[in-house]
């Protein structure tokens, strides 16, 4: 520990700068650490730190990209902080970025900076808690005081736990009943901010460019159309909002996952996840249009009941340890997924066969969104659906492609697709070709996301493997060669997949939940041995599907 900043530099003491250490809570909306920063401070130091573990580019990863987060998400951060810049600049202020790694960069601006508060949005993501009481122990051992408001969510995951007698609610319903009506009031509006106090040797870079980073031009074609910032995190809902029939009509799996035009849905959660929008904010507004109508729908499926998830999420996450990952966690289903990499890329990689599937896949890597009920598609059929491929590695590619990667909404959403958690009728296998046929006859979205299918007429362009060579060779695409086969057939692999979770199920209930890794060795066995006596061998025929 280093001494604290009385004993470094006292002539230090007289003044009174904060420090706002930006994370997420990109925005000045709403923004109450932003906001006590301000007050009666003669200057601030408006932080954001670039974390090369994060944002570094990684020349070996599988899509252009850092090696936790995609490019996408890479230049939505990098939008929203030049937006923050911009925005910070009307009130008189400025971003002061700087790189490094964030406890360390931060402490020494503690050290060197006129600092008496440190301000920062709670953060309930285990990285961020790490990190902050790295920072906490060095701002209290030094004098600073410390101010980090619950502010990214509407309710304190904490407050919940402590509710419900120190276990977080495992239910929405039970969530909802535990929540109640929230009670927080909006942080006012600034109207300007104090100036930036004096930097001395710190080197302060501007917002860097994706070029800057060290990515390149070339990977253009894989940008997503959804822009970073508040301000268009405001302008979207100002859109959204404005349609008040839609607002109180919104029901949540009444919507078209395949609708990509005009999704279905607010596309706001890239905002809500890097906090350019509040969550408190958009709740309130909500609230304020259902005033203004006869009727409205309620959760779990209206638009407040989607924020309500997000929460549920939240409060589920923050109280469970090892919410992440499926040993050592006790809300988990403990099953013997395989892992078949060769399956696994082929999901990723869109080339599973299923035009459905690979389209949602391909969307998910150009676009780092899509509606969620095509996430429930493929993250059903690479788990309990077809594939039988652990949830975790799924969701490492979720977490790493989507723009509104979120740890605690993600993990929750792979536990519940998968059978893992909240959710247990693993019999319900959505179809990788009728559920989508169901919203889009024509197709259209497959031909948008998969354009080698685009004259594939309609009859098969769910199943294009069924099609006659004549109309595979009009279409100009050969099942086979230009696009494949599918890597399993989907009647066979969902059977195997519900007989397995069935065993696993069983031996969960047998054990009381407490299964070994050699428990689950035996019944991975037992999977494979079964798989070997079947005729056809599902196994085998998925292998040579596959090359
Ligand atoms: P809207 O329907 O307009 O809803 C408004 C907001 O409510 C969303 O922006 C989001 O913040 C919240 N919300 C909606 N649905 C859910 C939900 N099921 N759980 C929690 N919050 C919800 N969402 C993420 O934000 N980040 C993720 O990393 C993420 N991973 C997912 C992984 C899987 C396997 C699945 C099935 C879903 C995942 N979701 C995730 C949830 C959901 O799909 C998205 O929040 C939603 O599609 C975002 O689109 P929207 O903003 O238009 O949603």
């Amino acid at each position: 520990m280093k001494p604290p900043l009385s004993l470094l530099n006292p002539s230090m003491l007289s003044g009174s700068g904060s420090l706002m250490w930006f994370r997420k809570g990109l925005r000045v909306h709403d923004n109450p650490a932003l906001e006590y920063a301000s007050r009666g401070s003669t200057c601030v130091y408006p932080l954001f730190v670039i974390d090369p573990h994060y944002m570094e580019l990684d020349p070996n990863a599988y899509s252009p990209g850092s090696t936790r987060a995609g490019i996408n998400r890479i230049r939505f951060l990098l939008e929203s902080l030049a937006d923050l810049d911009s925005s910070l600049k009307k009130l008189g202020s400025r971003l002061l970025v700087l790189k490094g790694e964030p406890s360390e960069v931060l402490i020494r601006c503690l050290n060197e900076w006129d600092v008496r508060k440190l301000c920062f949005e709670y953060d309930t993501d285990p990285y961020y808690q790490a990190l902050d009481d790295k920072a906490k122990n060095y701002a209290s051992a030094a004098g600073i005081e410390v101010f980090s408001p619950v502010s990214h969510t509407i309710f304190d995951p904490a407050d919940i736990i402590e509710k419900n007698g120190g276990r977080p609610p495992l239910s929405y319903q039970s969530f909802l009943k535990l929540a109640g009506e929230p009670s927080f009031s909006l942080s006012v509006e600034l109207s300007w901010m104090p100036p930036v106090g004096d930097v001395g040797r710190c080197e302060i870079l501007q917002v860097p460019t994706l070029k800057e980073l060290g990515y390149v031009e070339k990977h253009q074609d894989e940008f997503t159309p959804f822009r970073g910032g508040e301000s268009e995190a405001l302008r979207r809902l100002r859109e959204s909002l404005s349609d008040k029939e839609w607002v109180a009509n919104f029901e949540k799996p009444k919507g078209d996952p395949s609708a990509y035009i005009k999704p279905a849905t607010t596309v706001l959660s890239p905002y809500l996840k890097f906090g350019c929008l509040s969550s408190r904010y958009f709740y309130q507004c909500l609230k304020d249009v259902y005033k203004n109508v006869k009727r409205h729908t309620s959760p779990p499926v209206s638009l407040v009941g989607q924020l309500l998830w997000r929460e549920f999420f939240y409060t589920v996450a923050f109280g469970t340890p090892n919410f992440d990952e499926m040993k050592g966690n006790k809300i988990c289903k403990q099953i013997p997924w395989n892992d078949d990499d060769k399956l696994l890329a082929a999901w990723r990689e869109a080339r599973t066969g299923y035009p459905w599937i690979d389209a949602i896949m391909v969307q998910l890597r150009k676009w780092g969104w899509m509606h969620h009920l095509a996430r429930h598609s493929v993250a059903c059929f690479l788990t309990r659906g077809d594939l039988f491929v652990h949830w975790e590695k799924g969701r490492d590619i979720f977490e790493r492609l989507l723009i509104d990667s979120d740890w605690a909404i993600n993990n929750g959403n792979w536990l519940w697709l998968s059978c893992s958690s909240f959710f247990y009728q693993y019999n319900r296998i959505y179809s990788p070709i009728s559920f989508g046929r169901k919203y889009d006859p024509n197709g259209n979205y497959i031909r948008h996301f998969l354009p080698i299918l685009k004259d594939m007429p309609k009859e098969y362009i769910y199943e294009p493997w069924t099609a006659p060579l004549s109309v595979q060779t009009k279409a100009k695409c050969i099942i086979g060669r230009d696009y494949p086969k599918p890597v399993v057939l989907h009647d066979t692999a969902s059977n195997e997949c519900r007989k397995k979770m069935g065993q696993a199920y069983a031996l969960n209930q047998r054990l009381n939940g407490r299964v070994s890794e050699e428990y689950l060795r035996k019944l991975r066995r037992k999977f494979d041995e079964d798989e070997d006596k079947q005729e056809p061998k599902p196994r085998r025929q998925r292998q040579k599907l596959i090359k």
